[in-house]
């Protein structure tokens, strides 16, 4: 019998991870996947590059869905995905991190009882007016089966009576960045392109809607690259949340050396070059632990608390104080996606009805 998975997918940080999965899936006997991109991100840039550079197979269904408020955009996503869902009969779901495309596949999938499983489950910034944080819960409270990357997200669950069905197998995003690591070398003239030299520079990503919601928010990001840009280049791919942002607040980023989005490729050449990292992305203070780089997070809380126990990130409001630099191992040793793959098989065809008493097989 061929286990039948349906990814949900929509935004960048979901196909990094998903690119992981889904080369584990491919090559892993007993399994199928078909691929749902619900159109969240829909630039070039933002969505087919990671499809092109990461090898993610072409999406079987494309929703297209985009744009409106956060309620609007899951409900479409939510009637969309339903409709698929219906139609493939899938026996797992599998959904990713923290999007509103997280939280509709979710929702479609437990409302047919097809099982859920949680890629990054049990992030928790404790910040209920973050979207993420909402749709993360939520997504967490209907999976079957949670792949937690970190041993804090596990305490997560756990403090929230999860307990069933928790496992800790690591970061796919590490995965994501070994992978990437030997091609990045032979693979990316980004640096040259941009005239930059390694070591001559540093990164900067901001789209969070805390950053951008407001004018005197993205007022106090931009001052602080400023300050940063007085020592040395700033490097700024500018998520398109974050133009629209600055052109309708009349805010400059002229001091900023601002670039389109670039693929992932390009963004690892550009984290291996740079001297440190000023983010409020996820997944990008954890890239730039996995780059040997220095992060500021440009956010009051991490979810991410094992970067900065072990010295490696920092709130931004937070005096210029480090812990010394320590190895993190519990990101993994690169195969949390055949971890992932695995279990799913182990488990095999399930039926969420058979939850009762809270036992998974
Ligand atoms: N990323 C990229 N190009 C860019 C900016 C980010 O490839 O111009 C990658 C980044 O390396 C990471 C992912 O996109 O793998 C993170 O996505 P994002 O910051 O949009 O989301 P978050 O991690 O905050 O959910």
């Amino acid at each position: 019998m061929i286990l039948k998975l349906v990814t949900v997918i929509g935004a960048r940080p979901q196909f990094v991870k998903a690119g992981a999965v889904s080369r584990a899936i491919a090559h892993q006997e007993g399994v199928s996947e078909v691929m749902v991109h619900t159109g969240q991100h829909f630039d070039a840039n933002m969505s087919d590059i990671f499809f092109e550079e990461l090898g993610i197979p072409a999406p079987d269904h494309h929703l297209g869905i985009a744009g409106g408020n956060h309620g609007e955009m899951t409900g479409r996503m939510l009637g969309g995905i339903e409709t698929i869902l219906i139609e493939e009969e899938p026996d797992w779901v599998l959904v990713y991190g923290d999007t509103n495309s997280t939280l509709a596949g979710a929702l479609a999938a437990a409302k047919l009882h097809i099982p859920v499983a949680h890629v990054e489950a049990g992030l928790r910034s404790f910040n209920r007016r973050m979207p993420e944080e909402v749709n993360r819960v939520l997504t967490d409270h209907l999976s079957a089966r949670l792949y937690c990357p970190t041993n804090a997200a596990v305490k997560n669950l756990a403090e929230e009576g999860i307990r069933e069905g928790v496992l800790h197998v690591g970061d796919v995003m590490y995965d994501a960045a070994l992978d990437a690591r030997a091609r990045v070398h032979s693979g990316s003239d980004i640096l040259a392109r941009l005239g930059l030299e390694p070591g001559g520079y540093s990164l900067a990503s901001v789209h969070r809607a805390e950053n951008t919601g407001d004018a005197a928010s993205l007022r106090a990001v931009i001052v602080h690259l400023e300050k940063v840009a007085a020592e040395r280049p700033v490097v700024l791919p500018l998520h398109p949340r974050t133009a629209q942002a600055a052109y309708r607040f009349g805010i400059s980023l002229g001091a900023l050396k601002v670039i389109a989005p670039v693929g992932y490729l390009g963004m690892s050449a550009l984290l291996d070059g740079c001297v440190e990292v000023h983010t409020d992305s996820g997944g990008v203070q954890k890239e730039a632990y996995f780059h040997n780089k220095p992060c500021v997070t440009l956010r009051g809380e991490t979810e991410w608390v094992e970067t900065v126990e072990a010295g490696w990130n920092r709130l931004w409001l937070v005096p210029d104080y480090r812990q010394p630099r320590q190895p993190i191992d519990e990101y993994g040793r690169g195969n949390a996606a055949d971890l992932i793959v695995s279990d799913i098989l182990s488990v095999g065809a399930w039926s969420p009805s058979r939850q009762a008493g809270a036992s998974v097989p």
